[in-house]
């Protein structure tokens, strides 16, 4: 079996963003029953940009929880934390000596960051594509879920990887994008993409009630006055967001929109019902998920990775002729 690889920071609770763009993702490849599937907490990952102790561990521990509550399955899928497999850091700094700085700092997303916190470039920021190279090729894996966007970074691992095998034999197998359509889901503002570090997003861990309350700050049609002016669902976000929960209804929300037959108030709670039905599993499911539990899921995903990684990393080191 092929082995899908993906990995997700743990900067802040999962969202809605997060549910559409990736955890569906996550389990409609684990359901397909073709790949061997390993999903990441890249918790190491997150220390580039987060450096507050308590988040991090309590984000990490949440973000197991809300992929298991998504349908996530510890028994046919490994999922574990990227800092309990100590393989990888070590892997990292193997492929940092073959990894030409250059090709590092012509990474966009590098140069945007250190335009957005010039205050902030560490090391590990540069050095991020390698960890990202070291996380997929560790596994071995073959198949790796991204957005078009991620796609830069992908071509870069495999450049790291070429050049590996290159250097020292056939070690790791070039890892393929498995493109997919990744929604970008605005977040409430109307204005960017719903994101942890923005007050856009909603949380997956939120009740009916806060679900509701935080649909209701959505941003609509600004230049809908009144409840009896016809709104512009196509450039309303609240209707963009209607198209991931309430297909059914989509046709009789526009109308109704253009039409003035509906205001924008019972359109929001509309949505958050919509919201609130696809998440019922979630919730129901993530009620029933001790903490105990979520320990256990978290120490086999481990052994079960570190497994997989040192075999890896042992034939790294032969390959490159360190000494055993
Ligand atoms: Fe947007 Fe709905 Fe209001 Fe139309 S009725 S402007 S789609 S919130």
């Amino acid at each position: 079996m092929k082995r899908v690889f993906s990995a997700a920071r743990p900067t802040g609770n999962q969202h809605l963003g997060n549910y559409l763009g990736a955890l569906k993702n996550y389990v409609a490849l684990q359901e397909e029953n073709s790949y061997q599937c390993l999903y990441c907490v890249a918790d190491v990952h997150a220390l580039t940009t987060m450096q507050n102790s308590i988040d991090l561990r309590r984000n990490t521990f949440n973000m197991v929880k809300d992929w298991i509550a998504a349908g996530l399955d510890p028994k046919r899928s490994i999922i574990f934390v990227q800092s309990h497999v100590p393989a990888v850091t070590e892997l990292h700094t193997l492929l940092s000596m073959i990894t030409p700085l250059n090709w590092l700092l012509r990474v966009p997303t590098f140069k945007e960051k250190v335009k957005a916190h010039p205050e902030n470039v560490n090391y590990g920021l540069v050095g991020y594509p390698v960890l990202m190279t070291a996380d997929v090729v560790l596994y071995k894996s073959e198949i790796i879920p991204v957005g078009e966007d991620q796609l830069p970074h992908l071509e870069l691992a495999r450049e790291i990887v070429r050049h590996f095998n290159y250097s020292y034999g056939p070690v790791f197998p070039e890892p393929q994008a498995k493109l997919t359509a990744v929604p970008v889901v605005i977040g409430l503002d109307g204005k960017v993409k719903m994101s942890k570090s923005m007050d856009n997003h909603v949380e997956l861990s939120l009740s009916e009630e806060e679900t509701t309350k935080r649909i209701m700050t959505a941003v609509t049609d600004v230049s809908r006055m009144r409840k009896s002016d016809p709104g512009h669902p196509d450039i309303c976000n609240v209707f963009s967001l209607h198209k991931f929960f309430d297909l059914q209804n989509l046709e009789q929300i526009h109308y109704d929109c253009q039409k003035a037959f509906m205001g924008c108030v019972t359109c929001k709670q509309k949505l958050a019902q919509a919201i609130n039905d696809e998440l019922k599993p979630f919730r129901e499911r993530r009620v029933m998920l001790s903490d105990e539990y979520i320990y256990d899921v978290i120490y086999d995903g481990a052994k079960r990775a570190i497994e997989l990684a040192n075999q890896t990393l042992t034939e790294a080191k032969e390959a490159i002729g360190l000494l055993r």
